[in-house]
């Protein structure tokens, strides 16, 4: 009987985990332990007697049907075979067996099948395996060099990818630490990271370091580094992740030196510029001292554009630089601010004083001519400063408060330094408003011409008139064409009012009083913008037709220094202007610093002597020595010599005594309207303020 005949086999089979079965000649169970049962999916009743091998797969049957009949024909013979099973309810599993041929041992009499699961264990291997190859790729296939170290930072392995950027082979690297190719005085940096990943602080650390390749060349080289953790929760190992950034880094630092620099010049650009205002604010903050904000504007720059061409003018603005850089310490920052205007940020001064001396000595450093190109020239500029004090709450406006001061240096004469004060901004607030204003000034009709009389200092008469532009703004009343005049000589509203100007003066001069017979000539000041304008000849010419008079009734008053900042274009000018019949005076002669020979060149019909030689601050026999000299001078060259600003009888006799011909000031008038000047005629020939003794008549045209 079965049951009597597995006795001794339950009892062993009952407490085992292996597959326990026996099998008769059909390849019938005959017996099955609980894990067998439970192997097959088989309950204790069916067990019994089910057809083991169908329950093989379908693949392996044939095999081990095979090798399961070449047992029965071996009595005590045993076979090893791995195979697949399906269970009744359709799982797939592995088993690994031993059958023994057991047919002549009583207590089993059939085949002893000896099993064990290996479902899982082989499924473990499969994963294993994917594994190995997923890691064979991540590292040896990897495109990004690889490294492995031990807890000591030693190297266990490397991929192709990190010998060929270091340059070293495998064998030369296993075993070694990366000292063999870091960078000598990168090493700590390596270190650390390895010891805070040894305290545990961070599992991962990223850092920057540089490399010397075998073949010496150094690299810059971003790395992580992350750290393997045991079962036991320690570090295990190390695997660092690398990548080259040296062309990267090269890259990035060439476009953001673009970016904050200026190409031509070297020197920071604006948004660096003002980068480095907010650092400097902050320290000063911090750490108390005071910083200025200095902005350079060269005086005519244009002019050396035109005059020389856009190759010498940035060649001129990289030699400024230059000797910038030559005054600046190695803590200011030096800015190309736009065309010709540079920033300086002087930083720690301990006083504000020490701003105008910096800005005193750029100046000084600008004196020496430049040479470029075998051209020779002298450039002079003007500086804006603005200071600020730790306890500045802003400086935003810094910049801007650079920019006043530096409009009121242009306007004081240029070549100087000006520091910024409050009240500056309350001019410029009120000068940006008056050019507001004076914008509209001339649809709004509020401008006129007045004219002031000049006279022959010989015998009272009126030679000729000074016409001067007036401003009645609504609300201020007169603005002096002190004021106005520079304003409109910013934007392009001075050809406006040059323009409005020369009409003015042409159509009073068909309507002003004829002096013995004689019709009076009229003279029209010209600002520098003016008298470079192309235009201007062309204005003149139209303006003289339009009311049909004279050219030669025109004097136009240009100063020194205007026809000297560009004496060739100057002389140009000037041809085309006498070409029409128009006549030159120079206007504020003795303020400038004419040469002799220049001023013959520029061939000027009048000469007006300042007010400054007329009315003396402290008039000396020096004093009147020149103003005789330039009166010779006049006449030697045979311009017509007009003494400006005569207010009293004795300056009258002053330049009488020094053979003055011609005048005017208020000692006779002021300039009045056109329609006042026939009164004007009547009063001075009624009463004339002075006795000109030696009366005669005579020429009174300015024509020589
Ligand atoms: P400027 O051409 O030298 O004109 C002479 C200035 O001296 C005038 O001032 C005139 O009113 C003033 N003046 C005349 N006689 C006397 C005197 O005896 N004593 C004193 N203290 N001053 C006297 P104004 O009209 O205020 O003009 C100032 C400047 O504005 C002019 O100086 C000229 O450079 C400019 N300007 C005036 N009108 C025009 C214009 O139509 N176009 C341009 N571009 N500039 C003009
Ligand atoms: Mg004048
Ligand atoms: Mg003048």
């Amino acid at each position: 009987m079965a049951a009597e005949r597995f006795t001794a086999l339950e009892a062993v089979g009952h407490n085992s985990s292996d597959v326990i079965a026996v099998l008769n000649h059909g390849g019938f169970v005959v017996y099955g332990n609980p894990v067998a049962l439970r192997f097959f999916e088989l309950s204790a009743e069916q067990g019994v007697g089910s057809n083991a091998l169908a329950l093989i797969h379908p693949d392996d049957r044939e095999r081990v049907v095979q090798s399961f009949l070449g047992l029965m024909e071996q009595p005590g013979g045993s076979i090893r075979e791995s195979l697949r099973v399906v269970t009744p309810s359709g799982l797939e599993k592995d088993l690994d067996l031993v059958a023994t041929n057991s047919f002549d041992n009583p207590a089993i009499g059939g085949v002893l099948i000896n099993g064990q699961d290996v479902t899982q264990r082989n499924r473990d291997q499969v994963e294993l395996a994917s594994l190995a190859e997923r890691f064979r790729v991540a590292f040896a296939e990897n495109m990004a060099p690889m490294t492995f170290t031990d807890l000591e930072d030693r190297i266990i392995d490397v991929n192709d990818a990190m010998c060929e950027m270091v340059g070293y082979s495998r064998d030369e690297l296993v075993g070694r630490d990366s000292t063999t190719f870091t960078y000598a005085e990168d090493v700590g940096i390596t270190e650390e990271s390895h010891r805070r990943a040894l305290a545990g602080t961070a599992h991962q650390t990223r850092y920057v370091k540089r490399y010397r390749r075998k073949d010496g060349r150094v690299i810059t080289v971003e790395v992580s580094r992350a750290t393997a953790i045991g079962p036991d929760g320690h570090p295990q190992y190390f695997v660092f992740s690398e990548r080259d950034v040296t062309e990267e880094r090269k890259m990035t630092a060439e476009l953001s030196k673009r970016a904050l620099h200026d190409p031509l010049t070297g020197l920071a650009n604006r948004s660096l510029f003002e980068d480095r205002l907010d650092q400097a604010h902050a320290r000063a903050r911090r750490r108390g001292g005071f910083g200025a904000v200095l902005l350079i504007d060269l005086d005519d720059f244009k002019g050396v554009n035109d005059t020389y061409g856009h190759v010498i003018g940035d060649e001129l603005l990289a030699a400024i630089a230059d000797r910038l850089r030559r005054v600046a310490r190695a803590t200011d920052t030096l800015c190309r601010f736009g065309g010709d205007e540079f920033l300086v940020l002087v930083e720690e001064m301990s006083n504000a004083d020490e701003a105008r001396v910096i800005a005193e000595r750029i100046l000084e450093e600008m004196v020496a001519p430049f040479s470029l190109r075998g051209t020779t020239f002298v450039q002079r500029a003007s500086v804006g400063v603005a200071v600020f004090d730790p306890s500045a709450e802003d400086v935003s406006t810094l910049v801007q408060s650079a920019d006043i001061a530096l409009y009121e240096a242009k306007r004081q004469g240029r070549g100087r330094v000006v520091v910024f004060t409050p009240s500056m901004h309350q001019e410029a607030v009120s000068r940006f408003t008056l050019a507001q204003d004076l914008s509209r000034a001339l649809e709004r009709n509020e401008m006129s011409m007045a004219f002031q009389p000049i006279i022959d200092l010989a015998n009272g008469a009126i030679v000729g008139y000074e016409s001067l532009m007036r401003w009645r703004h609504p609300e201020r009343g007169a603005v002096s064409p002190d004021v106005f005049i520079p304003l409109a000589e910013q934007s392009n509203l001075i050809y406006d009012l040059g323009a409005f100007a020369l009409r003015a003066a042409a159509e009073a001069m068909t309507e002003l009083p004829r002096t013995d017979g004689y019709p009076p000539y009229v003279t029209v000041n010209l600002s520098a913008r003016q008298f470079h304008d192309r235009n201007l000849p062309r204005l003149v010419g139209s303006a003289l037709r339009h009311h049909d008079v004279a050219p030669h009734r025109l004097l136009l008053e240009i100063t020194e220094s205007v026809a000297l900042e560009d004496i060739a274009g100057s002389l140009e000018i000037i041809e085309e202007l006498t070409a029409l019949g128009v006549g030159i005076a120079l206007d504020d002669f003795g303020t400038g610093f004419s040469s002799l020979s220049y001023l013959v060149q520029l061939r000027p019909r009048a000469i007006k002597i300042d007010q400054s030689f007329v009315r003396p601050a402290a008039p000396s026999p020096q004093s009147d020595a020149i103003l005789e000299l330039i009166i010779l001078l006049g006449r030697k060259l045979g311009v017509m010599m007009i003494a400006e600003g005569i207010e009293t009888p004795t300056q009258f006799n002053r330049l009488r005594g020094v053979n003055c011909r011609y005048g005017q000031g208020f000692l006779w008038s002021e300039a009045v309207s056109l329609d006042k000047v026939d009164d004007l005629v009547q009063r001075l020939h009624r009463e004339p303020p002075v006795d000109h003794n030696r009366r005669r008549p005579g020429r009174h045209s300015p024509s020589r």
